[in-house]
């Protein structure tokens, strides 16, 4: 009767859910303070003050304007300073005329593969990655075609890519820092991506785009390099939100910049404004446009990530837990001590941790911890880890 693609995933996508569903029962039998809950990716702290204050600057202004139908693409002043923020990041040429603000990074990639998609194209997709990526493409009428990243460093395997590529391959989807990993992809393998990606489009006679999805591209600890996408990949469409570098999920903000370099961009950008609108998102927010063009090089505060990061890092590495130390976003992959992740996850749950599997995220045999939490939650937190370390004779 309904969907019937779309009912038929309900069951997969709601796996980071139901375990915080199962954190709000936990908690009203044992109390919010003795349940960690590691489950869901959304920022414990606030924006940074001067992203609440911009906000009552434009609120309190007066200026006219600010609160009406726009250019489906957002506001041009707005479009420029990010678009001269891009070019000043990247060394690619970029204007207004290349930036859409879009409703956060979900709503980006939701309009940029309905754009790019004909029936039946495929979308190379890096696992393990976000779990909608499936949803997504799916929805815009092509077939995501998983490739997995190498064993263990989570790096992209760019012979995997290659072999994966046929006649039908629209784009592939990278995400660095990536989710659920935290691991950045190295300068050399994007640059040898590239290099993939141009000879088989020379063979084939196709165009292949890169959507980066970057949501995580400035929680970045210990000064490592994200190389920029958008310099790397001639066909590059680079998508950003501030949910998670200034803590505004809510408020479904972010922005598509499509590169200068790509082929008829302006035809692909126009597409995607209409896109913007007839998906039923119409334009980004108005308010939340202006503060964060004010806000672009600000962000969250990342030492109180990586506080955390160390802390949950060196304790589950004590207690025998297996995992790369990430080098950005705020989510540890850690690998599950048996080859079930799910059977794993459940039985963390019976010490009041929340975990959520990694078969998820097509990364069975790993769990993904999010500590993007309350410190207090993670140092009360460790004793539970340590027993469920006991319980598998790792420690
Ligand atoms: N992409 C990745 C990799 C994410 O982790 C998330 C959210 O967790 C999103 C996209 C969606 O983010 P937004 O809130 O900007 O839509």
């Amino acid at each position: 009767m309904f969907n019937k693609k779309l009912v038929e995933g309900l069951g997969k996508s709601s796996m980071i859910r139901a375990m915080f569903e199962e954190g709000a029962r936990l908690k009203k039998i044992y109390g919010d303070d003795k349940v960690y809950d590691f489950s869901l990716g959304n920022p414990e702290v606030e924006p940074p003050a001067e992203v609440i204050d911009t906000l009552k600057k434009y609120v309190n202004s007066g200026e006219e304007g600010l609160h009406k139908y726009m250019n489906n693409a957002g506001f041009p002043d707005v479009r420029q300073k990010v678009a001269a923020y891009l070019q000043e990041k990247s060394g690619v040429s970029l204007d207004e005329n290349n930036i859409i603000m879009v409703c956060g990074a979900a709503a980006g990639l939701n309009v940029a593969l309905k754009a790019l998609l004909n029936p039946g194209e495929e979308v190379i997709v890096l696992a393990p990655f976000f779990v909608e990526y499936g949803t997504y493409i799916e929805q815009a009428g092509g077939k995501a075609v998983i490739v997995n990243t190498i064993k263990d460093s989570f790096q992209i395997d760019v012979d995997a890519v290659e072999e994966a590529i046929t006649d039908k391959t629209k784009a592939i989807i990278i995400n660095s820092p990536n989710n659920p990993t935290g691991v950045i992809y190295d300068r050399e393998s994007l640059e040898r991506l590239n290099k993939v990606l141009e000879k088989k489009e020379a063979e084939l006679g196709i165009s292949i785009f890169v959507i980066s999805d970057e949501p995580y591209v400035s929680l970045v600890y210990d000064g490592i390099e994200v190389p920029s996408t958008l310099s790397v990949f001639k066909k590059s469409i680079s998508i950003n939100s501030f949910s998670k570098s200034l803590a505004l999920p809510g408020e479904r903000i972010g922005y598509i910049a499509a590169s200068s370099r790509i082929p008829e961009v302006e035809t692909l950008i126009s597409v995607m404004i209409t896109l913007n609108r007839t998906l039923g998102f119409v334009n980004a927010p108005s308010l939340f446009q202006k503060v964060i063009a004010d806000n672009l090089e600000v962000a969250v505060d990342t030492e109180s990530y990586k506080k955390k990061r160390d802390l949950l890092y060196n304790h589950l590495t004590k207690i025998g837990f297996k995992c790369i130390k990430p080098d950005g976003a705020f989510y540890l992959f850690v690998k599950a001590p048996i080859e079930d992740d799910i059977a794993f996850c459940k039985a963390a749950a019976k010490y009041n941790l929340l975990l959520v599997p990694g078969s998820g995220f097509k990364g069975p045999g790993y769990v993904r911890i999010a500590y993007c939490t309350d410190i207090k939650m993670i140092e009360r937190s460790l004793e539970a880890f340590t027993k469920l370390a006991q319980e598998y004779g790792l420690s």
